[in-house]
């Protein structure tokens, strides 16, 4: 059972646009805190400083915004564990490194960027398994562990430049628990001594991160896969600081796969594929490349939370469409599954598909309706365009997809498809659709139905196959061989605008 109050935290650095992956992460605790009826909180984690990207902070907000991710505590709303952006939390992570550096699980070092490149030089050449910093090389290098207390403090008191470092231990078995991994057991030995803190007086993440964690009581952390090298580190710290009876529980979710299935989802995959990886467009500050987004792409919001919950999560039912009380409904950690999630992007427009013909023709009349107004396109009115709609939703997968549907609907065809042309517009088709003509004219009231019984039973008695002659009105209506409801454009377009098609196209396939 558990009995900590449930509360989950989504840590962005502000490094850039928020990647689908970072989403989905979002996603997944927002969904584990409601079905938990837990706290979600959002921290900026922003401690260093030379991967800061102006803009992006707004950018991850905004994306939350527009998907329906909700937060209870966090950044742009406040909370009892305010500040939530760790620049503003500098202040805080000193006393911890120093408490380790007390304990003796942190020591200073000195070296400077030119030492530590030689290190991993001579590692390399010697063929040693670890190159980094660590129980073996630290013993070599310039820090607290192998100068003098008195040099230590003189290096401090004129202000040398430092990092403090953790001090792994040798030869322990790290265990770690992730809830979707199960046991990890590590030896120490392989793990290096990370930097926790830098003289310009800022963390890294490692520190911050658990530091905060354990501070704002966080009691699940859930997080992208890249974190669980990490994560005894992360155990190591909670243990180092004495809070392991507070450590949360960890939960580390499959990577996003390429459509291929072969690696980590990219934006170039996006890119070259043609899918957006960003939940809304993002101009990069430095180079003014344009990154599309789902949100401009003309995706809904549910459409997208609903493919991104199933990246990875399975209900365990043939079910696929959820709407976002559904997923925190049933959403759990266990049905969360090992292997990576491989990104289908037909699947991601099929999802699209069933949440647009879902929605009330009134509500996307209203998006279409923006759409012909940016083309300069006019309309008889609203009921219209619902009309229109309705006859054609079941043919696209996105509103900006309705215009390439029903243009015909507001103009006349200005090209006829040759292939149908060549196909079908034989010899006669001309003079039938002449003949025609004067039974479409004296149709009254000028309506689908009497539309269709005055055509199809003067056909009937004329022997004339209907095929061809529909074929033929297709043409000089829509200016393509398909098309919804022949009869129901008719009524749509009027009498007068069906006779001038039907006429201008008898005069120039003919
Ligand atoms: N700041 C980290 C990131 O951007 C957070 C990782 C975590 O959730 O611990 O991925």
């Amino acid at each position: 059972m558990e009995n900590k109050a449930i509360r989950v935290r989504f840590a962005p650095s502000p490094t850039g646009p928020l990647h689908i992956g970072g989403v989905r992460t979002a996603l997944y605790n927002y969904l584990f805190a409601r079905h938990n009826k837990g706290k979600m909180i959002l921290r900026i984690e922003d401690t260093d400083q030379n991967r800061f990207v102006p803009g992006a902070e707004e950018y991850i907000i905004e994306s939350f915004r527009w998907c329906g991710i909700e937060f209870d505590e966090g950044i742009g709303i406040g909370g009892d564990f305010a500040p939530y952006r760790q620049s503003e939390r500098k202040h805080i992570y000193r006393q911890y490194a120093d408490q380790l550096i007390e304990k003796g699980h942190a020591y200073y070092a000195f070296d400077t960027a030119e030492e530590l490149e030689k290190m991993r030089k001579e590692l390399e050449a010697s063929a040693a398994i670890y190159t980094s910093y660590n129980q073996e090389s630290r013993l070599k290098m310039t820090n607290s562990l192998t100068l003098s207390g008195e040099e230590v403090k003189r290096r401090l008191s004129v202000g040398d430049p430092f990092v403090i470092r953790i001090k792994m231990p040798e030869n322990e078995t790290v265990k770690v628990y992730d809830e979707i991994r199960k046991e990890v057991v590590v030896d120490s030995s392989t793990l290096d001594d990370k930097v926790l803190y830098k003289s310009d007086g800022m963390p890294t993440y490692h520190l911050a991160n658990v530091v905060d964690d354990y501070l704002m009581k966080i009691s699940h952390v859930i997080r992208g896969e890249e974190w669980l090298p990490s994560l005894p580190l992360h155990v190591s710290l909670y243990r180092f600081l004495g809070w392991e009876k507070d450590m949360p529980k960890f939960a580390h979710l499959p990577l996003l796969l390429k459509p291929d299935g072969k690696g980590k989802l990219s934006k170039r995959d996006g890119d070259k594929l043609g899918f957006p990886v960003f939940p809304l467009e993002w101009k990069d500050p430095k180079t003014d490349e344009i990154s599309r987004g789902y949100r401009e792409d003309g995706y809904f919001p549910e459409a997208f939370i609903n493919m991104l919950a199933l990246l990875g999560w399975n209900p365990g039912t043939e079910q696929e469409i959820f709407n976002m009380e559904e997923l925190a409904e049933q959403f759990s950690i266990d049905r969360v599954g090992r292997s990576g999630a491989r990104f289908d992007p037909d699947k991601a427009r099929w999802f699209n598909h069933q949440y647009l013909i879902g929605k009330d023709n009134t509500e996307l009349a209203k998006d279409f309706a923006l759409i012909l107004d940016e083309k300069n396109v006019e309309y008889r009115d609203m009921t219209f365009l619902e009309k229109i709609i309705e006859l054609v939703k079941e043919r696209v997968n996105f509103v900006s997809e309705i215009w390439g549907q029903a243009s015909f609907f507001f103009a006349a065809p200005e090209s006829y498809d040759e292939k149908t042309v060549r196909k079908r517009w034989k010899e006669n088709t001309g003079a039938l659709l002449t003949e025609i003509l004067e039974v479409i004219k004296a149709t009254e009231p000028f309506s689908r139905d009497k539309l269709h019984d005055t055509i199809a039973s003067y056909l009937e008695e004329k022997q004339i196959g209907m095929g061809q002659v529909m074929i033929g009105i297709r043409l000089c209506l829509v200016g393509s061989g398909t098309g919804p409801d022949l009869f129901t454009i008719m009524e749509m377009i009027g009498g007068k605008e069906t006779v001038e098609r039907i006429e201008t196209g008898v005069r120039r396939l003919s």
